[in-house]
């Protein structure tokens, strides 16, 4: 058994170690799947599907993050199905999360003509902005549940374990156990949640505050002052209500 596959990805022969998923065939071959859980630093996960290709034999269309490069597949990634697909989870994502901070994600939206009007039904509840620390903010109408903060928070990175899903269906969201807030929590602040989360739910506190029309001294002393036991879940300078 050598060491290497061939497969065809839109027309093109690739050939790339045993191993490797057809995502990172694509990418060898300069062909670009739109993605948004997978992170090159993190576990795959498969689970926004915006990655879908066409596997000629293969029944439904596959994850391109998590399904290996087999060899002599065909490989479709721009086929009338997988755009439908990708098209239609960008118009569920943008019905139902406030996409404003995901500029990646609204490029998509305007590439692949999605109409989120289409879904205007069923909505996930809009949770507050959690301002509970010195360090970064929750903001969880931004969350495209796309799991990464998670696992950097554990596995991936930190083995801290401070957050992860909870609820389901429409209130499927990242929560503390028991909804602490993040100081009693083992959370770290180490940051790395807030430096992998690709739709600005997770925010640099400072960064934040800078956004909000918040002066510097201000800023220092609302990220140096506040420390533990002084935490609330809506900040002086939030117009959101909680
Ligand atoms: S908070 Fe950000 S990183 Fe975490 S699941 Fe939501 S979108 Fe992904």
């Amino acid at each position: 058994m050598t060491d290497k596959v061939k497969l065809t990805i839109d027309g093109q022969t690739v050939e790339v170690e045993r191993g490797k998923t057809i995502l990172e065939a694509a990418s060898q071959a300069g062909i670009e799947i739109p993605v948004l859980c997978y992170f090159a630093h993190t576990t795959a996960n498969g689970l926004c599907r915006l990655c879908v290709v066409e596997v000629e034999g293969t029944r439904g269309l596959q994850a391109s993050c998590v399904t290996e490069a087999r060899p002599e597949s065909v490989v479709h990634t721009r086929s009338a199905q997988v755009e439908r697909a990708r098209r239609t989870i960008l118009e569920m994502l943008a019905a139902s999360v406030d996409l404003s901070d995901s500029p990646e994600v609204l490029n998509m939206l305007e590439e692949y003509q999605a109409r989120p009007e289409r879904f205007n039904g069923a909505r996930k509840r809009q949770p507050a902005l959690i301002d509970d620390n010195p360090a970064y903010i929750r903001d969880y109408a931004k969350c495209v549940l796309c799991w990464r903060c998670v696992q950097v928070c554990a596995e991936d990175a930190q083995y801290t374990y401070a957050i992860n899903f909870s609820g389901r269906g429409f209130g499927t969201q990242i929560s503390t156990f028991f909804e602490k807030p993040m100081p009693e929590t083992t959370c770290v602040f180490c940051g790395q949640c807030v430096g992998v989360c690709p739709t600005g739910a997770l925010k640099g506190k400072r960064e934040f505050l800078f956004e909000q029309g918040i002066s510097p001294d201000d800023i220092f002393k609302e990220t140096r002052l506040r420390g533990k036991g002084k935490q609330s879940r809506k900040g002086p300078h939030l117009d959101r209500g909680a």
